[in-house]
């Protein structure tokens, strides 16, 4: 077959891409968020999922279907997208929550597989076992091997057109996720969601969201189509995004309009502490906060989930744009400053920095110097391995700013800009990306570090080269990383 997931632009691990799904007969462009439908509840009828928010797909409980006699027998009568009442495609669950919630479930992977491919389920998943974070690690193993016996049944499945799911275990251990994604994309199967990841999402654990999704995505390799299982909150959208995941699902739409909770990009409030509605969404334009308080709970319930809705479609719709323009790490600084943990997380996406620039386009739109960790940005340690390769003269002026009347040029074969938090720029990359990048004028210290060690490998490199530097008062952390050859002139702040 055919391979279902094609990239068409990317930024950092970021992408933009097209999702095929051959049973339904339709492509679904990605990041794309896919709202979960309880058969039991549904709080916003699916269709209107599609008409009024732009739901491209959906995603229900097979599990739940099938242990409900009648709606079992509906489901196989007349398929799961009329039972539900929604023309795109359908992703089911297999009960692997159910089994980490409450410990068992009565089906096997053959089952419960067969029940998706007979009510027309577009992409279907087998019953892997979510194994919770923090778990020993023998338990780790043993049962991301039970998980890997029942991802080889699902690969030899006769799935028909169906799409199979195969998920990606491994608890907290980052080489067991990316062993799990060797392991299930070798089984052959189409799309790979990182499971077991709500503890982690509901206790804003972010950072290590980061390193595992990353671990398994090393695993996977970068044309697999990733899904973060469960991760519902558009706060972490940008950042999940801009790790490469592909697909997204919402439950918390519906959960957290139950228990009167706001979602923002930058986080939760509960509608009890609002004054004001902040949003834009036709919700938030119709309702007063207080005329919402005082609503008949089932009216509050639903303007709640569609304004969850909303604002988590709006996000969706911003990082895929981000990604065209090639702004996603500007996107995701932004939401980093919103949230301390985000921010953590922010920082832990960038410790992946080798792995960032592997996939990282070598020019974009524009590069914003917006905090301190824009010094840390896969961009900044590409130019800095462009230097190793360049030819330096046999005595180089690398001047911070406008050089000033006292230097005599007569005194080097060439001189050079520096500019943090790139370091050194030969007159050739002056007009290239990312050098062109906005940087504010009051230059923060990890910019002037992150310039420092430019120096420091170029000076490394080239140990036959007289190399001076004309900096503009950097402080003893940025001049510490310099080699001693290196004569310096401080031309003031
Ligand atoms: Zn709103």
């Amino acid at each position: 077959m055919a391979p279902v997931f094609e990239q068409r632009a990317a930024d950092g691990a970021g992408r933009l891409g097209e999702l095929r799904i051959p049973r339904a007969g339709v492509t679904v462009e990605t990041p794309a968020l896919l709202p979960v439908v309880n058969p039991n509840v549904q709080t916003i009828e699916p269709a209107r999922l599609a008409d009024e928010f732009g739901a491209q797909a959906l995603i229900t409980n097979a599990y739940i279907i099938h242990g409900d006699e009648d709606r079992r027998e509906a489901a196989l009568d007349r398929g799961v997208h009329d039972l539900l009442g929604f023309d795109g495609p359908v992703m089911t669950d297999s009960g692997s929550f159910q089994l980490a919630e409450y410990g068992e479930i009565d089906v096997t992977t053959e089952e419960i597989l067969a029940f998706q491919r007979d009510i027309g389920s577009d992409i279907g998943t087998p019953v892997d076992i979510p194994t919770p974070p923090d778990v020993d690690r023998e338990q780790a193993e043993s049962e991301l091997e039970e998980t890997q016996a029942r991802l080889e049944v699902a690969a030899g499945f006769d799935a028909g057109e169906m799409l199979v799911t195969g998920p990606v275990q491994g608890s907290t251990y980052p080489d067991l996720r990316e062993r799990a994604g060797r392991d299930a994309r070798a089984a052959g199967l189409d799309v790979f969601p990182v499971g077991a990841m709500v503890p982690l999402l509901n206790d804003y654990r972010f950072a290590d969201v980061v390193d595992l999704v990353a671990a398994a995505k090393r695993g996977l390799g970068p044309d697999a189509p990733v899904h973060l299982f469960g991760a519902g909150h558009p706060m972490v959208f940008a950042l999940a995004a801009a790790l490469g995941c592909d697909l997204f699902d919402s439950a918390a739409y519906a959960l957290y309009a139950k228990d009167g909770r706001y979602l923002t990009v930058r986080g939760t409030e509960h509608l009890e502490a609002l004054h004001d509605l902040p949003c834009e969404c036709p919700v938030c334009t119709e309702w007063m906060a207080g005329e919402l308080q005082d609503a008949p709970p089932a009216e509050r319930r639903d303007a709640l989930a569609a304004h969850n809705l909303h604002v988590s479609f709006a996000e969706l719709r911003r990082v895929r744009q981000a990604i065209r323009d090639g702004d996603l790490f500007e996107l995701v600084e932004a939401r980093a400053r919103g949230h301390p943990t985000v921010l953590d997380a922010y920082r832990a996406l960038l410790d992946h920095g080798d792995w960032l620039e592997r996939g990282d386009p070598a020019s974009k739109g524009a590069f914003f110097h917006v905090s301190a960790e824009s010094a840390r940005r896969p961009e900044v340690r590409r130019h800095r391995d462009r230097l190793e390769r360049l030819s330096v003269p046999g005595t180089l002026l690398l001047c911070e700013g406008e050089p000033p009347e006292s230097v005599d040029f007569d005194d080097y074969d060439e001189v050079w800009a520096v500019v943090p938090p790139f370091g050194p720029v030969p007159p050739a990359l002056e007009e290239t990306y990312p050098v062109t990048a906005e940087v504010p004028e009051r230059v923060d210290e990890p910019s002037q570090v992150a310039a420092a060690r430019a120096v420091a490998r170029t000076a490394e490199a080239n140990p036959e080269s007289a190399i001076t530097l004309a900096h503009r008062g950097w402080p003893g952390a940025a001049l510490e990383v310099l080699p001693s050859g290196v004569d310096l002139v401080d031309l003031g702040a």
